[in-house]
């Protein structure tokens, strides 16, 4: 329990009990503990508010339905953002993604086509960052919570249980899929180019002081996770001492 957030893992909630005044009292979860507590806040996920274009000649659905210019069915008339569901998502990819980064490139693909220059939207490989009171948090590429039988992943985790990474790879030809990264930073641009290049997981862990970014004098992680992967697995991979910015250019390059 930090923060006065005590977590409950593997359980639900089943039902919040009335007081005799209609008010909540307590929760009930599925593993049949009751929980009592004079206020309930329930995070189902984010929708568009919408309701105000239903009727119109705008055609909508869960959000305002946009073609791969984000352009929607009145010529002209562009939707981005949050509120904007794409017919045709690229592959693996959510008609509606409601994250900042995918507003703001939406933003730049529209002022493209509207200055002239008639752009697609291509979002990439996905990443968020985000931070969990005082744990940030990162994720790139495919990191699923159910992964398929091909997804594999090499994880760490720090014994003070507040860093962790995982990689995710595929099992078949061992080229990494995703980096999910607790109050540990890594930089953008080197993961995405490692995701877009499909390189092999041994190759990204050798070089994973490119990655790292955390700010000069923190502790560095990267031989605690080879030395998972090592364990893991048998091997004796070693690290190459490459970290620092002059190294991250020449390999962005
Ligand atoms: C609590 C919270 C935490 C979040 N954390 C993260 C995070 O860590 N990382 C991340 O990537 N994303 C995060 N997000 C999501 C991110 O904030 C949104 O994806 C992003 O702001 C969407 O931008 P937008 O321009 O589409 O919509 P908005 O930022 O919602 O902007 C819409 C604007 O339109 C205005 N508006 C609405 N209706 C009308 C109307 N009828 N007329 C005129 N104006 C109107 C609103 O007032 C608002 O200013 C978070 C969101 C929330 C709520």
């Amino acid at each position: 329990m930090e923060h006065g957030i005590d977590l409950r893992l593997n359980t639900e909630l089943k039902a919040i009990l009335p007081d005799n005044q209609g008010k909540c009292r307590a929760v009930v979860t599925s593993s049949g503990e009751t929980i009592e507590c004079g206020f309930v806040g329930l995070t189902a996920g984010v929708r568009p508010n919408i309701a105000f274009l239903k009727n119109t000649a705008l055609e909508t659905n869960l959000g305002i339905l946009v073609n791969e210019q984000l352009e929607t069915n009145l010529p002209g008339v562009y939707a981005i953002g949050d509120c904007a569901e794409l017919r045709n998502p690229p592959a693996g990819r959510k008609p509606i993604e409601a994250v900042w980064y995918t507003g703001r490139m939406m933003g730049e693909t529209v002022a493209n086509t509207i200055c002239g220059k008639p752009t697609s939207y291509q979002p990439g490989i996905w990443f968020n960052s985000a931070k969990f009171l005082d744990i940030e948090y990162q994720v790139y590429g495919e990191v699923q919570a159910r992964a398929p039988e091909h997804h594999s992943a090499v994880y760490w985790e720090h014994p003070d249980g507040k860093k962790s990474i995982r990689i995710v790879y595929n099992s078949q030809d061992g080229h990494v899929l995703g980096f999910n990264l607790m109050g540990v930073r890594y930089r953008h641009e080197v993961c995405d180019k490692w995701l877009r290049d499909k390189t092999p997981l041994e190759t990204v862990l050798q070089n994973l002081g490119l990655a790292n970014f955390d700010p000069e004098f923190y502790p560095q992680h990267e031989e605690e996770l080879v030395a998972a992967y090592n364990q893991q697995t048998g091997k004796n991979l070693q690290l190459k001492q490459k970290r620092g910015l002059p190294a991250v250019l020449q390999f962005l390059r």
